[in-house]
């Protein structure tokens, strides 16, 4: 039994995931995330990256992880596999380098943005920056019986949704929520039983 059929009872209703991998792939001791990242507005502190991540190889055991900028990622091996296997293609990854400059790991970076799901979720628009104008919304979820995590998705984002997506909706920090379709979680669960998601359902 996956970890997922011991949270979820209705994980059959789900139509897409967002990945949440929960071992973490840590990160140099002498590097922080803005060394790779610079501030584009002073006034709400977006950042946006701007260089690889750098990681020690030694740090990567498994083929999945969320990195300290609490990015996902996976290794070559199973990058190769899902860009093989799925409609995903290398612009949906991006290198992350030890400090020798070889790849040792690959962030997801999915180049697809989802229609919006905001109203399904309860998501509410925050003020925009008054400086660059970006938006973001206040996250919110739903939980189950067991008091785990869903969210919602509507039949036109659901029929829009391609392999690996990000949400158009920017939350905490400015970051989207990065989704997977129905068939890479099958295919992921069923490879690694201990990996973590949050399911999200039709609303009708
Ligand atoms: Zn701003």
């Amino acid at each position: 039994m996956s970890l997922m059929d011991r949270l979820y009872d209705n994980l059959d209703e789900a139509k897409a995931f967002e990945i949440s991998f929960t071992n973490f792939v840590h990160c140099y001791d002498d590097t922080c995330y803005m060394d790779f990242a610079e501030c584009v507005c002073e006034v709400c502190d977006r950042t946006i990256q701007t260089k690889d991540f750098l990681v020690p190889k030694a740090n990567c055991k498994k083929p999945y992880g969320i990195l300290s900028s609490l990015d996902m990622g996976v290794n070559q091996e199973l990058r190769d596999e899902l860009i093989e296997r799925f409609d995903i293609t290398e612009n949906d990854f991006r290198p992350v380098r030890n400090k020798k400059g070889e790849i040792v790991f690959y962030q997801i970076t999915p180049q697809h943005v989802m229609l919006p799901i905001a109203k399904e979720n309860g998501w509410n628009q925050l003020p925009a920056c008054p400086k660059c104008g970006a938006v973001r919304y206040a996250s919110h979820e739903y939980e189950n019986e067991k008091g785990e995590f869903y969210y919602n998705i509507s039949q036109e984002a659901l029929r829009d949704i391609h392999d690996f997506n990000i949400t158009c909706e920017l939350l905490e920090c400015y970051r989207p929520m990065y989704v997977i379709s129905r068939r890479v979680y099958d295919f992921l669960i069923k490879k690694y039983p201990r990996t973590h998601y949050f399911p999200l359902f039709l609303k009708h």
